[in-house]
């Protein structure tokens, strides 16, 4: 039987397309093998979330200072509010221990890959734009307006799966997450092909831009 994989492992993708509950489910499953990389941030604190778990909460100036002293593998400003992996979060790697799953922003992804960490980058798509809105809306907490930006904010998203390499649609959940694992071991199995991501993408886009201007309540584009 094999260590397990000893890359650091990124999940990216849109907003609402399930990197967290993957992650979460990751871990529980595994925790032999995979462990939750908790970021820093400057957002506050919601309903639920506990400091240390989810993020370690910090304020602005804070912050400010991890990134001048260099105590960041990577950091991105996200709706207004700093994220970013703590470097020490990507060492220890050597070992036997589990190694780190990151849920962050394709900038993010794209920092930790430039600094030559080996990470293995996997970009998750929903199964369709239905499916997709309801999980984004899902919280059910959050007014139109702020629901129309996370989905403006994931359609920019969305436009940087062309430059990944590696997808899983995330339809049926421990499927998912059997996939997931199954890669970042080395195993491929079926994937979805660049055709094929390109496809879901432009259905995904276009049932955004649609949601976006029913939820902004502006006229219909002309086709
Ligand atoms: P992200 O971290 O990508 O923004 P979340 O993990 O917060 O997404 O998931 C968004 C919503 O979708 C959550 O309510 C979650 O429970 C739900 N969800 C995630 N994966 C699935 C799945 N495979 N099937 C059904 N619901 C899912
Ligand atoms: P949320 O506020 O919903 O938890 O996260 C908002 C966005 O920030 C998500 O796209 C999430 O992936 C991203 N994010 C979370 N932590 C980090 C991080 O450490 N670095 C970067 N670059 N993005 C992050």
């Amino acid at each position: 039987m094999s260590a397990g994989p000893r890359r650091p492992l990124i999940l990216v993708g849109p907003s609402g397309v399930g990197k967290t509950t993957i992650a979460d489910a990751l871990v529980r499953r595994r925790p032999d093998l995979f462990a939750l990389s908790v970021s820093a941030t400057t957002r506050r604190p919601r309903a639920g979330e506990r400091p240390g778990r989810e993020y370690t909460f910090v304020s602005r100036t804070a912050f400010e200072t991890m990134i001048e002293d260099g105590h960041l593998a990577e950091w991105a400003e996200v709706h207004g509010e700093y994220y970013g992996t703590p470097a020490e979060n990507l060492e220890g790697l050597s070992g036997d221990g589990p190694v780190p799953v990151l849920d962050i922003d394709v900038q993010g992804a794209a920092q930790i890959m430039e600094r030559g960490t080996g990470a293995f980058v996997i970009f998750i798509l929903p199964p369709g734009p239905a499916k997709w809105i309801d999980r984004l809306a899902g919280r059910g907490t959050e007014s139109p307006r702020a629901i129309a930006r996370r989905l403006k904010t994931a359609l920019e998203e969305l436009r940087a799966a062309p430059s990944f390499e590696h997808f899983v649609v995330n339809a049926d959940l421990d499927r998912t997450v059997e996939r997931v694992q199954a890669l970042a071991a080395g195993r491929s199995g079926r994937l979805p092909q660049a055709s094929e991501v390109a496809v879901l993408c432009r259905g995904l886009e276009a049932g955004a831009r649609s949601e976006i201007r029913r939820l902004d309540g502006a006229p219909k584009e002309k086709e």
